[in-house]
């Protein structure tokens, strides 16, 4: 965009980021700091922190010493190399999440990046991110990928590339919702492809793949395991918020007792 109207608007923005109080992205009351949520917001967020499975970072209920792994690990070792969440997936994580994937609010991103960034180890010095593609149809009607935005704010804040052309989505995949593992990793099948011009930088690749929300784990899993077989080191999940289901935690429970 050029022109006048260009102009106006890059004169006008600061003074509205001025004058306009911040206000917690989730409830809109008004806070004392850009990318800030209110008390009450934050203290409903179920944060993730250890203890928790060693694995997929599922939080335990109590501690049960290092290396041990929640039971959906123990009975299918996942494809990836462990899922990096922010926090659980609840009323307050919705809106947020469909802020950003509706409202083009880049600040949520910062927002995304900055909780994920929480739980990202210390020392990533050679590591790529890619983002969770979505398809080329869904990206032309909605304009942008959240995970990108996200994957984009992480790079840009720990001097790592982003390599989003390392994978691609080949099929389009319907909603996942309401189908059983098996029905969803076929619904995953052959979805993701990495393209031949880039396989001889994937090779021994350390992935940090981004994602907003980790529902089933079958969107992430498929392009672990695609990502892998072209020959990556490992597939590291980070997300903002992952789905934990009432049964992840009871079987917890019942091993606690
Ligand atoms: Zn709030
Ligand atoms: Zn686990």
């Amino acid at each position: 965009m050029a022109g006048p109207l260009a102009l106006l608007t890059s004169l006008v923005q600061p003074a509205l980021d001025y004058a306009l109080p911040p206000r917690c992205p989730a409830c809109g009351e008004i806070v004392d700091g850009d990318r800030r949520l209110c008390l009450a917001c934050w203290s409903a967020i179920d944060f993730f922190s250890p203890p928790w499975c060693a694995s997929c970072h599922l939080p335990f209920a109590f501690d049960r010493g290092a290396g041990a792994q929640c039971a959906q690990c123990l009975a299918a070792p996942p494809d990836h190399d462990g899922v990096l969440a922010a926090f659980a997936y609840g009323e307050i994580a919705r809106t947020l999440a469909l802020r950003l994937k509706y409202g083009r609010r880049i600040g949520l991103a910062r927002l995304a990046a900055d909780h994920i960034a929480r739980n990202l180890p210390d020392d990533m010095d050679g590591w790529t991110i890619v983002p969770v593609p979505l398809h080329r149809w869904r990206l032309w009607s909605r304009g942008f990928n959240q995970s990108m935005l996200i994957a984009r704010q992480i790079g840009h804040d720990r001097g790592l590339r982003v390599n989003a052309d390392w994978i691609t989505r080949v099929k389009p995949t319907p909603p996942l919702r309401g189908l059983g593992k098996s029905a969803r990793a076929k619904q995953m099948r052959g979805a993701f492809a990495v393209p031949a011009d880039v396989r001889a930088a994937v090779r021994g690749a350390r992935i940090l793949l981004v994602d907003d929300v980790y529902a089933s784990g079958a969107t992430s899993g498929a392009i672990a395991r695609t990502l892998k077989r072209a020959g990556a080191h490992s597939v590291v999940v980070a997300c903002w918020s992952r789905v934990v289901h009432d049964d992840d935690r009871e079987s917890e429970r019942d091993q606690a007792h």
